[in-house]
């Protein structure tokens, strides 16, 4: 094992999982539906698959998916893009991340990015000797301290490595927060690469707002999305960037020589499923909404912290007040004195202290199944 990979050790996604299937665990962990999209969406990449839709697409995806993209860029944010060169479809959002990051930060580049961060943004960034800046979202309310992202930009600060709504903490980011993200691109000449995975899934009336749309944004912003999120196919590892033709090129000569392309009969499927209605839409995220109330509400009656987000799959608690204080120790326990699996938010900061209380919790599961954990977590009162 090259020293490069064995200093990231194994992600926390795998170990939590592989530890919840190996116990029988309820695994409110890594975060993956457990009930799969739309009917249609599946018929249309089964029927790709019979019509022969199985070797190698292009490259950058097929033109029925580009032309989807760049439509939906257009219906729900008013962003024209050039689907020839300004669309390219990834191996999930995971690649776009890799590809974005290759692509564009040279060694030694600094980046700045929010922790807790996403897990591959570290270990893309020391594949490609970028320096990371962490920005520090803290509990209670995970807001963007803007004075501190001011000072995370220095001279040798090529990118910011954004994620709005935010996983870990379901935090989407405000007028105020997008604003000074801009200001601080356009003063320093930033490339801005935004990962907006769960653009659909946002709650109470909060909106997600790509940063691609602020007044000089749109030329230095590299969008990133995925269809796993949006339509519930996580496992079919269709993601996409969207922006300026150079910063899509870029993503793409790092991405061709990573998969060179993605998964042929998934493409039509999620270019059907990127035309579905605003009702699909707002009723995913209804949906995911009723589970996070019901979610969050349990937890807090077991006593824990809750903090409750405004987007994504998954809501973020304090341990302390049920007597414990180090999330990793409470979340390796968790199978044996809960029989839930759970994700230790520290792993994903710097900051040694910032996240030791906090575990995050997926909501993006079956009534039963969250009634079920949260049933074994009475345990633990
Ligand atoms: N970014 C974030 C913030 C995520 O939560 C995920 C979900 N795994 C990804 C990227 C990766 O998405 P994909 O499964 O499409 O690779
Ligand atoms: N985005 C999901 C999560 O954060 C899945 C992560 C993964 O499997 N790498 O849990």
């Amino acid at each position: 094992t090259s020293a490069r990979v064995a200093g990231l050790g194994t992600t926390i996604f795998a170990e939590m999982s592989a530890l919840a299937v190996r116990t029988g665990a309820v695994n409110l962990g890594q975060g993956f539906p457990d009930t799969d999209g739309p009917d249609d969406v599946v018929d249309v990449a089964v029927d790709a698959m019979r019509s022969g839709v199985n070797q190698y697409p292009p490259g950058i995806g097929i033109p029925a998916l580009r032309d989807a993209i760049a439509a939906h860029q257009e219906r729900w944010y008013g962003l024209t893009l050039d689907p020839a060169t300004e669309v390219a479809v990834t191996t999930g959002a995971t690649e776009a991340i890799a590809g974005a990051i290759l692509g564009l930060v040279d060694p030694g580049d600094e980046v700045v990015v929010l922790e807790p961060y996403y897990d591959s943004y570290v270990a893309v960034l020391e594949f490609a000797g970028g320096v990371r800046k962490p920005v520090t979202l803290r509990a209670p309310d995970f807001r963007l301290d803007l004075d501190a992202l001011r000072a995370a930009v220095g001279h040798r600060t090529t990118a910011m490595l954004i994620n709005s709504p935010h996983n870990p903490t379901g935090m989407v980011l405000d007028a105020a927060e997008r604003e000074a993200i801009r200001d601080l691109a356009v003063e320093h000449d930033l490339v801005v690469i935004t990962d907006e995975v769960y653009e659909h899934l946002t709650f109470d009336g909060a909106v997600h707002v790509p940063l691609a749309t602020l007044p000089g944004m749109r030329e230095r912003t590299l969008t990133i999305s995925s269809g796993g999120k949006s339509f519930s196919f996580t496992g079919w590892k269709v993601g996409w960037v969207s922006g300026p033709a150079a910063l899509v090129r870029a993503t793409v000569g790092a991405k061709q020589f990573l998969t060179y392309t993605s998964g042929a009969p998934f493409q039509p499927a999620i270019a059907h499923a990127l035309g579905h209605d605003s009702a699909y839409f707002e009723g995913f995220a209804a949906t995911l909404q009723a589970r996070r109330d019901q979610l969050c509400a349990g937890l807090e009656d077991v006593g824990f912290t809750t903090y409750v987000p405004q987007g994504t799959y998954f809501a973020t608690t304090d341990i302390r007040p049920l007597g414990f204080d180090d999330g990793i120790a409470f979340c390796r326990a968790l199978p044996e004195t809960a029989g839930v699996v759970a994700i230790p938010t520290q792993v994903f900061y710097d900051d040694e202290d910032a996240g030791r209380p906090l575990v995050r919790w997926a909501f993006c599961k079956q009534e039963s199944v969250i009634d079920e954990a949260l049933r074994r977590l009475q345990a633990l009162r």
